[in-house]
């Protein structure tokens, strides 16, 4: 199938704080990857360096078997990888279907009517296409985030990102949002997820990451991560966390 990324030697540091450290890492087209460790241990970094938010200090981001990272033009790169973030990001000021448009009618170059075609196919596929008027303040958390991959969604992503979708959320609205998540892995998108949900990530995820103090300690399958840990940074992460 092949990578749709190959990150070799990453490295990030704030200041002379070294938040991740030679990570090597790689995601095959339609993978499910889940990244766990405790809070601080870079995961958010990791995936904001993999869409480029941040710019890595060092390493190599292979995309079709160019390092991105020595390209001038990053957006080009950015507008593959899509993002969804704990807080949502939906821009407040508009409605559910102009959230889902505008990125594809500036950064895609589409037509507001292939735009809106496109997101109401994913608004239907998230169960969200009835409020396509509706404004964010009017919608629960769970419909906000549920709208949110809509729109990251109708970007037509190489893969998806997601830093930890359901941590804002009331515990009712948990469900919904890891429903629709696991829809879109068993439909083959490529998904690199950071959760606590530890059952969760069991359950959808070909490949379970575990990272701690800005290191991938180790990685393997969710049954010989949860089931048969080898270190143990990781013995003890799972010993708090389950
Ligand atoms: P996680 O998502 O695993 O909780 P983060 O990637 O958010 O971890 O953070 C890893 C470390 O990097 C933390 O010590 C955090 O304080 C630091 N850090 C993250 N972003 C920044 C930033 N923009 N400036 C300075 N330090 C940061
Ligand atoms: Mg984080």
């Amino acid at each position: 199938m092949g990578n749709v990324i190959d990150i070799q030697h990453l490295s990030k540091s704030f200041g002379s704080h070294e938040v991740l450290k030679d990570i090597n890492f790689s995601v095959e087209k339609g993978e499910v990857v889940t990244v766990i460790g405790s809070s601080g241990s870079g995961k958010s970094t990791l995936l904001r360096c993999i869409n480029l938010l941040e710019i890595p200090s060092g390493g190599e981001i292979i995309y079709h078997g160019e390092n991105i990272l020595q390209k001038k033009n990053l957006n080009d790169y950015r507008k593959h990888m899509g993002m969804v973030f704990q807080q949502f990001n939906l821009f407040n000021n508009w409605d559910v279907l102009n959230n889902c448009t505008v990125g594809q009618k500036k950064i895609l170059k589409r037509s507001k009517a292939e735009a809106e075609e496109i997101a109401l196919n994913y608004l239907k596929v998230v169960g969200m296409d009835r409020y396509v008027k509706a404004r964010p303040h009017q919608l629960s958390g769970g419909q906000k985030q549920r709208v949110a991959i809509a729109r990251a969604l109708s970007m037509s992503p190489d893969a998806l990102l997601f830093d930890e979708p359901t941590s804002a959320l009331d515990p009712e609205m948990v469900g919904e949002v890891l429903r629709v998540m696991k829809e879109l892995a068993q439909s083959g998108l490529t998904m690199i997820i950071v959760t606590h949900e530890m059952e969760f990530a069991r359950e959808i995820s070909d490949r379970i990451v575990f990272m701690d103090k800005g290191l991938i300690v180790e990685e393997g399958s969710p049954d010989e991560l949860f089931n048969n840990p080898k270190h143990e940074r990781t013995k003890a992460f799972l010993q708090r966390a389950l």
